[in-house]
């Protein structure tokens, strides 16, 4: 079985969604699919009060912004009985996959055992998605991650963030400045969901 995180490109494939009756939540367990998932700065009003919301810097400096969806170690707090337990709440990523924006591509992940070929619920054909996988998060998709990297950039000073541990190797960071910036709010807010 591929590894959850193989995702193709939906404009060159030709792609079905047969239903999550007969899965164990891949996607929603660290040690098989996602710990974190980066964020939009419209993401963070959708997910602070459930989910923490951390910093990390690359190798090479760069800041990025993520959404915990677990500790590393198996399925998200609200995975219960087989089941998302905050289903209206879930994430923005989580509403969307197994579809995921990249610039201004939309990709597909084949190693969803429920995305298939010719199964079910049409994700993609012929070059176009199915507007029913279409949320609106996908809108403008590259001017978001571009208002988000410019956001990023301007919070950008190190001495102003501090170390909090580290999820399947992605080092997280909390700020620790001060701030009345609303996102930096949501972030300090969401903290209390941080489990490392
Ligand atoms: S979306 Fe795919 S990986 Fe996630 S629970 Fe459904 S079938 Fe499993
Ligand atoms: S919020 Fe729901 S769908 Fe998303 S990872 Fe958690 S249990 Fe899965």
């Amino acid at each position: 079985m591929e590894r959850i995180g193989s995702f193709v490109n939906s404009a060159s494939n030709d792609l079905f969604f047969n239903g999550c009756s007969s899965c164990e939540g891949l996607c929603c367990n660290g040690l098989k699919g996602f710990a974190a998932s980066p964020l939009i700065l419209e993401d963070f009003e959708a997910v602070y009060q459930h989910f923490a919301i951390v910093f990390s810097f690359d190798g090479e400096g760069e800041l990025g912004v993520y959404v915990m969806l677990n500790d590393g170690k198996g399925h998200c707090n609200y995975f219960l009985n087989n089941q998302c337990s905050i289903y209206e709440h879930r994430t923005p990523a989580c509403r969307l996959y197994p579809i995921s924006p990249y610039f201004e591509h939309i990709l597909v992940d084949t190693a969803c055992p429920s995305v298939n070929p010719d199964m079910g619920k049409m994700i993609c054909k012929d070059g176009k998605l199915n507007e029913a996988f279409y949320t609106q998060r996908l809108e403008n998709f590259v001017a978001k991650r571009e208002a988000t990297k410019a956001f990023l950039e301007s919070i950008k000073h190190e001495e102003h963030f501090t170390y909090c541990g580290e999820v399947l190797g992605l080092p997280l960071f909390r700020y620790a400045g001060q701030s009345d910036n609303p996102y930096i709010k949501m972030h300090q807010m969401s903290l209390c969901h941080l489990k490392t």
